[in-house]
């Protein structure tokens, strides 16, 4: 089979070596992709993925059977609605409806009101002094949100009533006056990834953790994520479980329920509460950097996969024994303002343990930063303290200027106390 896969990051890079390793998977496009997926699949650069009709072109041209779309901003956009329904395309990813799970959190909160399913007590405000009020009543902590897209930035944290208002003010302005309000939950997280199609859904065995604070010890602001590790060996199998029996099945149904047919992964991020598992948010598409920690452990052919799950044919997930850690560099300054054109020289032999989120190549042949969040380092090893020691070393191998990016230095902490 051929497949494309839809977008440019570390995810994407992920799921294109996957595909490559894949016995099943004759051909991959990458649209637009990213220049170290070039030795795997074929580069579409420049497409914009805002361009619907532009992707299903390409898809036809080049005769590919499978997409997989990568990014929230066109599975929320209906990009598997139109592949699906203009182009014959078989698309793992949710369509628009189905994708609204993470693309507005006031629906994903709703529905797991109505279906019993457990999550952080929460209010969605349009009015900024009613929003005021409640925080005032309820107190801190509390967690203020963004409803819409925000590339993991728009939930605040607030220890104190002064930086819970301050959110609300800022979010108001921009979010077209949509916030939701939540109960601060305590406790571990961690995030699984569920195979769905309607109610057959196959969750991943192996769970993972990312580091979504920019800075050690899960200080400083959120971000897109800046390392993961799997699998989260002190979190207990029974947890996993409850998770899945008592969150992941629950929403299958009740996305049936509601007349919704979701076809992709669904992410759960879960928080271990003194009251047990809760729901911290769904996303519709694999998590980065977790998809490449998870994807860098599973061991069957992700073609296969796919043609199972979408004739509901059941089948085994295959796990490599092991663990592995990810460690993100970012530009100096992100999540706020960073500088792009920043030059990094990675070894050839560590590049199969990178994957590749902001990294161009310029004129020169050189390779230059794009974005916030630059380059995942990965290492494998029988314990987490093993593979994190092996991605630093790999971090190590890396030529750039140290004023230009930083890195947490403690993936993978919280399995090793
Ligand atoms: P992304 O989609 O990138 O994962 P997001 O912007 O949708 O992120 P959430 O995952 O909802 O944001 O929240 C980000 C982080 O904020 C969580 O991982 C968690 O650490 C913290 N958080 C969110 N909600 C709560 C809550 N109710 N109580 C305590 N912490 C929370």
């Amino acid at each position: 089979m051929k497949v494309a896969v839809i977008g440019s990051g570390g995810r994407e890079h992920a799921l294109v070596k996957k595909f490559h390793e894949s016995p099943s998977v004759s051909g991959i496009i990458a649209i637009p992709g990213n220049y170290a997926m070039g030795d795997m699949a074929k580069l579409v650069p420049g497409v914009d993925l805002e361009d619907f009709g532009e992707v299903g072109k390409i898809c036809d041209r080049e005769e590919v059977e499978w997409v997989v779309i990568g990014p929230e901003a066109p599975l929320s956009g209906g990009m598997a609605d139109f592949l699906e329904r203009q182009h014959d395309l078989k698309v793992f990813g949710p369509r628009k409806l189905e994708a609204q799970l993470e693309s507005s959190k006031a629906f994903a909160k709703d529905l797991m009101k109505k279906y019993d399913i457990p999550t952080a007590g929460y209010e969605i405000f349009t009015d900024h002094d009613d929003a005021l009020e409640y925080i005032n009543r309820v107190g801190a902590p509390i967690v203020v949100k963004k409803d819409g897209l925000a590339a993991g930035k728009g939930v605040v944290v607030a220890q104190d009533i002064e930086t819970a208002r301050e959110a609300v003010h800022d979010m108001m302005a921009d979010s077209g006056g949509h916030v939701v309000i939540e109960e601060f939950m305590e406790g571990e997280e961690f995030s699984l990834m569920v195979l769905v199609n309607g109610e057959f859904i196959y969750p991943f065995e192996v769970m993972a953790q990312d580091h979504k604070r920019a800075f050690d010890g899960d200080t400083g602001p959120n971000t897109g994520g800046m390392g993961a590790y799997a699998p989260v060996t002190h979190i207990p199998e029974n947890l996993r479980t409850e998770a899945v029996d008592k969150i992941v099945k629950p929403m299958a149904k009740a996305l049936v329920d509601e007349g919704l047919n979701y076809f992709g992964v669904m992410y759960l991020g879960a928080i271990v509460t003194e009251d047990g598992v809760k729901v911290i948010e769904f996303n519709a598409r694999f998590g980065d950097p977790e998809a490449q920690v998870l994807l860098s452990l599973l061991e069957s052919d992700l073609g296969e996969v796919l043609e199972n799950m979408y004739h509901k044919k059941p089948f085994s997930l295959e796990w490599r024994t092991g663990c592995v850690a990810g460690v993100m560099l970012a530009s100096q300054g992100y999540p706020g303002a960073f500088e792009k054109g920043k030059s990094v020289k990675i070894p050839e032999t560590l590049m199969p343990r990178c994957f590749v989120s902001g990294l161009d190549r310029n004129e020169d042949g050189g390779v230059v930063t794009s974005g916030g969040r630059v380059l995942l380092v990965t290492g494998h090893g029988s314990t987490i303290e093993e593979a994190a020691e092996s991605a630093y070393e790999g971090v190590g191998q890396i030529e750039y200027g140290t004023d230009d990016f930083f890195y947490r230095k403690d993936i993978g902490y919280r399995a090793m106390k």
